[in-house]
C-alpha cells in the first residue's frame, strides 16, 4: 500500500477514502504467468488514461508502480497468479467534491485466482442478454475502468438469478456493448467482428491480444454496431477478459452458436493466446 509492503490483515483503508465512499477511483486486473506479468506496460497505460479521464492525478511514476507491483508478487511468492491494482481518490470529506482529497492511495494485491472451470473451455460457456443497459458513454465512459462497478454488478446479478455465469449487456440504443466482465467477439462470414469502445465496451486488453491473434492468424476483423440477432447467427463466438482469457460461447438467449460446440477458430485464438502468455510479459 503506498510505498509499504503490508501484511493483509494490516492493509486498511479510512472510511473517508472516496474510493470507498464514491467508488472514486480507478482499478486493473493484471495476470502473472509463469513469473512474467502479462501486457503490463499496457495495463499501466490504461491505468493512466483511467486516472487522466477521471482527474486523479498519479503520485507514481510508471516505473514505480511497475517495480512496487513486481516487488508484491515476490513478496508473496507467486508465479502464477492475478493482481489487482488499485488506486483511490484517498481521503476527503464527506461530499463529493475532490478538493480536499490530496492523496491518492495506490494498493497493489498479489493474489491467486479462481478460474472458469475447465468444463467451460472444453465445452462452451451459455449466456443471456440481461434488461440492465450498459451506462451510456456520455454519463459515465465504460472505457474507463473505474471502482464504480454498479452497473456490471446489476448486470451479474440479475445472469446469476437466473442460472448464468456471464451475460451481454446493451447500450442505450440497444446494441451490444460487451458482458459484464468480458469483451464480446463473433466469428460471421471469415470476419472477426466486436463492438467498438464507443459503443460501450471496455478497451480490454485481451481484447486487444485477440485483435493481434487475428492479425497473426490473417483473419480480417472490424468494430460494429452489434445486435443480438447478429450475435445468433455468428458461426463462433467468443468473450475475452484477464481472467477469463478466451471462453467459448456454445448458447445465447437459448438459441444454439454454430453446432453448439467450441468452434475451430476459436480454438486457434485460445491456442495463440496460450502461446503468448507462455513467451510475452514482464519479468518479475
Ligand atoms: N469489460 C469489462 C466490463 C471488464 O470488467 C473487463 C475486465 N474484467 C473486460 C471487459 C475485459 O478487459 P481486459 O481484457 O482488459 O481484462
Amino acid at each position: 500500500m503506498n510505498d509499504k509492503l503490508v501484511d493483509a490483515s494490516e492493509a486498511t483503508v479510512s472510511v473517508f477514502d472516496h474510493g470507498l465512499l464514491y467508488g472514486d477511483g480507478i482499478f486493473e486486473g493484471i495476470r502473472l504467468y509463469d513469473g512474467c506479468v502479462f501486457k503490463l506496460d499496457e495495463h499501466l497505460e490504461r491505468l493512466e488514461y483511467s486516472a487522466k479521464a477521471i482527474m486523479l492525478k498519479l503520485a507514481w511514476t510508471r516505473q514505480e508502480i511497475s517495480d512496487a507491483l513486481c516487488e508484491t508478487c515476490r513478496a508473496n511468492g507467486l508465479k502464477n497468479g492475478y493482481i489487482r491494482l488499485v488506486v483511490t481518490r484517498g481521503v476527503g470529506s464527506l461530499g463529493l467534491s475532490i478538493k480536499n482529497c490530496d492523496q491518492p492511495q495506490l494498493i497493489i494485491i498479489a493474489d491467486t485466482i479462481q478460474l472458469y472451470p475447465q468444463e467451460f473451455y472444453d465445452n462452451g460457456l451459455k449466456i443471456i442478454t440481461v434488461p440492465t443497459r450498459r451506462c451510456n458513454p456520455s454519463a459515465l465512459p465504460p472505457a474507463v475502468k473505474s471502482l464504480n462497478y454498479l452497473n456490471n454488478i446489476l448486470a451479474k446479478i440479475e445472469a446469476q438469478h437466473l442460472g448464468y455465469h456471464e451475460a451481454i449487456m446493451l447500450n442505450d440504443q440497444g446494441y451490444i456493448a460487451e458482458c459484464t466482465g468480458d469483451n464480446i467477439f463473433i466469428v460471421h462470414k471469415g470476419e472477426l467482428i466486436t463492438p467498438a469502445a464507443s459503443s460501450g465496451a471496455l478497451k480490454g486488453i485481451t481484447r486487444d491480444t485477440a485483435l493481434a491473434i487475428a492479425d497473426e492468424l490473417g483473419i480480417p476483423w472490424r468494430e460494429a454496431n452489434m445486435t443480438r440477432y447478429d450475435v445468433w447467427v455468428a458461426e463462433e463466438v467468443f468473450l475475452t477478459g484477464t481472467a477469463a482469457e478466451i471462453v467459448p460461447i456454445v448458447e445465447i438467449d437459448a438459441r444454439v452458436i454454430g453446432n453448439g460446440k467450441p468452434g475451430p477458430v476459436t480454438a486457434k485464438f485460445l491456442e495463440s493466446f496460450k502461446r503468448r502468455v507462455s513467451i510475452e510479459g514482464t519479468m518479475l
